[in-house]
């Protein structure tokens, strides 16, 4: 009888050899020898359909494992690995839509996909339109060329979530697929297949690395919506190689228990924000104030490191740079998810085209590293001196 397993023992036994060393070893390589041309014109007949060794971009040993652990955790039919996250956005945006077409993107999008739809889909005639971060206008938003909804769920800089089964709902009634974003997730906290999304994108260069070490994207998608995904990423040439792969199955082996102590850390700094008079709101998801609490709670199964400061009305942009410029255990730096604490401005008036931020404080984002939480509050503690000026 098949005893049932939590996600974590299921992620930590995919994507292994069947025997004999733990893990899959390193494949380094480009050409595959095959025994004679009638084997080796077999396999190029077989390969979109199967998984053979054909050539290195279509997949080896280290990136057929990476993929099998990728498909466990979130849950989906198959996985592609690209070199960055943003390749892997990139490659979802093209290849799920043509000329004519029309996508709905989340004002709480990753900064950089706003620039790929303005430069590059505006170009290839696509049409794109915001909607507002926690999803409210969206059935309003819908043309009859809609063809796909894209979702950032907690979104980037204010944690902002949607009500997702029912964007999927809206999305089957007008025939488009949902995307979703689900760095913030990464596979354990939220799991968007399961909720009725057709297509998963992570930057695995956040949590699943875990390490500031390696760079790589991931998408994973239900049954019905791979094809698309499949070409695309085959005739974008997207792959990864092998090093970085294993970099990135060795990171996702001890995920659930950095992500744990990430979200018990930053939520011991959060609430220690949240009783200063210069802290005029932490937004993260996961605090009972924050407008998202209610669905984070039917839908997240915890919390990660990432927590946006915003200070009082009377501490500007400029007094949040002296506060992020005076921490000492935090790097000012943009791509978190590492076992490091950083910090970076947050221009949120400027981020966002769909609700108006003006005339609120300065606001810093903070990345919840897994240094002790007591030593990261004195180091805030000082830092606010400096905001104070
Ligand atoms: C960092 C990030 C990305 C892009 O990942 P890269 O690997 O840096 O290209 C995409 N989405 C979100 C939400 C991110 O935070």
């Amino acid at each position: 009888m098949k005893r049932p397993q939590s996600p974590n023992t299921r992620l930590l036994r995919a994507g292994r050899p069947h025997k004999g060393w733990v893990n899959t070893p390193v494949t380094r390589a480009s050409s595959y020898i095959f025994e004679n041309v009638e084997h080796w014109r077999d396999t190029r007949n077989r390969r979109d359909a199967e998984r053979m060794l054909s050539y290195a971009a279509r997949g080896t040993d280290s990136t057929y494992a990476l993929k099998d652990a990728l498909v466990e955790l979130e849950g989906g039919y198959r996985a592609k690995v690209f070199p960055t996250g943003q390749a892997a956005i990139a490659t979802i945006l093209l290849g799920y839509l043509g000329q004519g077409d029309h996508v709905l993107i989340t004002d709480a999008v990753y900064a950089p996909v706003r620039r790929f739809c303005s430069r590059q889909l505006s170009r290839m005639g696509v049409e794109h339109d915001y909607y507002r971060a926690d999803g409210c206008d969206l059935a309003g938003r819908i043309k009859p060329n809609t063809r796909l909804i894209y979702v950032e769920s907690p979104g980037s800089l204010a944690y902002e979530m949607v009500d997702l089964p029912a964007i999927v709902r809206l999305a089957r009634a007008h025939g488009c697929l949902v995307a979703v974003d689900n760095t913030w997730g990464s596979g354990l906290l939220y799991r968007p297949l399961a909720l009725g999304a057709d297509i998963s994108v992570m930057a695995a260069t956040k949590y699943l690395g875990g390490h500031s070490d390696v760079m790589l994207g991931t998408v994973v998608t239900n049954q019905a919506a791979w094809q698309p995904m499949e070409e695309a990423a085959v005739d974008l040439g997207q792959t990864v190689g092998a090093d970085d792969a294993w970099l990135t199955l060795r990171g996702m082996r001890s995920l659930a228990v950095r992500l744990a102590a990430h979200g018990q850390n930053a939520l011991t700094v959060a609430r220690w924000l949240q009783s200063r008079p210069e802290v005029a709101c932490v937004h993260c998801p996961a605090l009972p104030d924050s407008p998202s609490h209610a669905l984070w709670l039917r839908d997240c199964s915890g919390t990660n490191g990432l927590l946006t400061v915003e200070f009082a009305p009377m501490f500007d942009a400029a007094a949040a740079i002296r506060f992020i410029n005076a921490l000492q255990l935090f790097g000012v730096g943009a791509s978190w998810g590492g076992y490091e604490s950083l910090a970076l401005p947050v221009d949120m008036p400027g981020a966002r085209t769909e609700t108006d931020w003006s005339g609120r404080g300065g606001m810093a984002r903070l990345h919840i590293g897994l240094e002790s939480p007591e030593d990261l509050i004195a180091d805030i503690e000082a830092a606010l001196q400096a905001l104070r000026g």
